[in-house]
């Protein structure tokens, strides 16, 4: 059986969010799906913040195999499903549903992703000193994987009560200390003096925004890793001016890469094709990109 053949046995995944019309998830899993002859088939879904609970009601009446949850729902959704897994309870956030037989279970991929990242670049955090930036979803998915790992935090963000919430449920949840602090000049300055590692998990330089940073590159020094995961631009006005203060640098991609692939994995039961989906990733945002 092809990949691609559309029958009345396919099974349907894809993501819901909203605007989804540029994720290259799409082009990431049916590449998957292809590769290894699988009969799924995974389409951008865009649901506002108003028709949720519909779409979500949607996935168990049209029998959908799974869904990639991304901004604006990944919180809100998780009063919707019958299940959250303890990882995606103590995140506080949902990027992946698996429905087995109308039961929805939702999972967080978006932690171990960053920990793939991380691990395949071979860096050991154990005595790092990490600064993350923001306080939404993906920053507690990064906080939390870097305190399994031993790292201390500070996590920086523009909406202070929303760090020192983070921190105080990331303390909670890991047994670390986390510091948090408004994200502004003076406080980065200070953060990043001591800081090896830079994480930005913010959505600042994001297309259609990609000039912005959130940090001043004379700040950045060689000494600095710094990694941003926005993954549009693939490589961030951040990650530029990083790589011109001579720090090392990791793009976002990898990490899309990582989280595709392991709810691939919760959905089909296969190990997935991560260079695969990788590439397919790469080819779909250079499509973007024209
Ligand atoms: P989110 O929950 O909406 O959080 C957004 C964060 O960005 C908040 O901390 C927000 O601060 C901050 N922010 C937004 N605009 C800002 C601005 N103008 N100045 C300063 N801070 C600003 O989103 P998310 O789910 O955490 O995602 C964040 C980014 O990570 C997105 O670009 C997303 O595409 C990326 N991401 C990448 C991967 C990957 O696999 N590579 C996975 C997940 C997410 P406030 O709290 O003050 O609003």
């Amino acid at each position: 059986m092809t990949g691609f053949e559309l029958n009345g046995r396919k099974l349907v995944c894809g993501v819901m969010g909203d605007p989804v019309e540029h994720s290259v998830s799409p082009a990431m899993h049916n590449a998957a799906f292809r590769k290894l002859g699988l009969n799924y088939v995974y389409l951008p879904f865009r649901v506002s913040r108003d028709r949720l609970a519909s779409a979500v009601e949607g996935i168990r009446a049209l029998h959908m195999a799974g869904m990639n949850i991304t901004i604006p729902h990944k919180v809100s959704i998780i009063p919707l499903l019958d299940e959250v897994d303890p990882l995606a309870q103590r995140i506080g956030a949902v990027n992946v549903v698996h429905n087995k037989d109308g039961r929805l279970t939702g999972g967080n991929t978006d932690a171990e992703g960053f920990l793939r990242l991380l691990k395949e670049q071979g860096i050991e955090t154990h005595s790092l000193h990490a600064v993350v930036l923001g306080a939404g979803g993906a920053s507690r998915a990064v906080c939390f994987a870097l305190a399994s790992l031993g790292s201390d935090i500070t996590i920086l963000n523009r909406t202070l009560q929303k760090a020192r919430d983070c921190a105080e449920d990331m303390a909670k949840y890991t047994g670390r200390t986390f510091a948090a602090l408004e994200l502004n000049p003076d406080n980065l300055t200070k953060s990043l003096a001591r800081a090896d590692l830079l994480v930005n998990a913010t959505s600042l330089g994001m297309a259609p925004h990609a000039g912005e940073s959130p940090v001043n590159g004379k700040l950045l020094e060689r000494r600095h890793i710094v990694v941003d995961i926005v993954y549009n631009p693939v490589v961030t006005r951040l990650l530029r001016d990083a790589e011109k203060a001579g720090a090392r640098i990791i793009g976002g991609l990898n990490m899309l890469a990582w989280q595709g692939a392991l709810s691939f994995e919760i959905w089909t039961g296969c190990r997935a094709p991560v260079d695969v989906m990788r590439r397919a990733a790469v080819q779909a945002m250079k499509r973007y990109a024209k």
